[in-house]
């Protein structure tokens, strides 16, 4: 029999998670299957041990539980903990990492050719994916990272766990030019945008946005500014090749499965 895997989220109908782990399957030749698990808001622990007790092997995590997902893990890495949060969820050992960071950083140095190191970096958000993404920016050697959220309390305790970041809230950013500006809110999905300065985005900046699939009015206006623009697609695959590879042993290659995806 295959090893299982899934996606859990509330939703999760959407998710392109089983896609894209079956074009990794395929093409690296691993026998896995993987599908999707909707979990009640107040039932996601009970849906977790369903799922290891049938013998799933691993869980990738998505909204809103990848905080509870990382206080089940016996044992979590660095940027899992950093993060306080886990998208993979591995049972054999029970194991849970955050690999959102990497795959932004993925994605931004290998996909679309930005250098972090040394850049000053404008991060929109303090929520779950903002949090996850933090640790790995730093790490890639940004020099400035600026956290900015509708609520600043929460931008300030996310920066408080980072030396190296800085909060402030969207009516503080003042004339600072930043080389890339993530937005990291959820607000594309309801067709709103954080209130940026205009100033902030235009030639010569990269405007992206975790949300995919969409032009979301961060990314159009960032584009009627001249801006570079990209969604988050690039990031769900390279963050998926590093859950496959801490799963299976073997890194898939990302770059064909992004292109089909995009229709290309
Ligand atoms: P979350 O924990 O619910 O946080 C939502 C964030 O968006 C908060 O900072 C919230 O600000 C802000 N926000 C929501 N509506 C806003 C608005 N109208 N104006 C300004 N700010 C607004 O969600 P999350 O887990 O961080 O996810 C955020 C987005 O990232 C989601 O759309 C998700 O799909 C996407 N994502 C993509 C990937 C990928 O691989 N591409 C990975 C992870 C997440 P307040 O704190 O003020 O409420």
């Amino acid at each position: 029999m295959s090893d299982r895997y899934a996606v859990i989220g509330n939703p999760v109908t959407h998710s392109k998670s089983p896609l894209i782990h079956a074009e990794f399957a395929r093409a690296t030749g691993q026998d896995i299957d993987y599908g999707r698990i909707e979990a009640p808001l107040d039932g996601f622990a009970q849906a977790v041990e369903r799922w290891r007790l049938s013998g799933g092997k691993g869980l990738n995590v998505t909204l809103p539980f990848k905080h509870e997902a990382f206080r089940l893990c016996a044992r979590v890495t660095d940027r899992a903990r950093l993060a306080q949060a886990v998208n993979t969820m591995r049972f054999d050992d029970s194991f849970g990492d955050n690999t959102d960071g990497v795959g932004l950083t993925r994605d931004l140095s290998d996909n679309l050719g930005v250098a972090l190191k040394g850049k000053a970096i404008l991060l929109l958000g303090a929520g779950g994916a903002a949090q996850g993404v933090v640790g790995a920016l730093l790490d890639a050697g940004v020099v400035r990272l600026v956290i900015a959220n509708r609520t600043v309390p929460k931008a300030e305790a996310l920066a408080a766990r980072f030396p190296g970041a800085t909060a402030c809230g969207y009516d503080s950013l003042g004339n600072e030019r930043f080389a890339v500006v993530i937005n990291a809110t959820s607000a594309g999905l309801a067709h709103e945008s954080p209130p940026l300065p205009k100033k902030l985005l235009g030639k010569g900046i990269l405007a992206y946005d975790m949300v995919y699939g969409r032009e979301t009015p961060f990314l159009a206006a960032a584009r009627k500014a001249g801006a570079r623009t990209c969604d988050g697609l690039g990031m769900l695959v390279e963050q998926a090749a590093e859950s496959f590879y801490l799963w299976r042993g073997v890194r898939p290659s990302t770059r064909p499965v992004l292109a089909k995806l995009r229709g290309s």
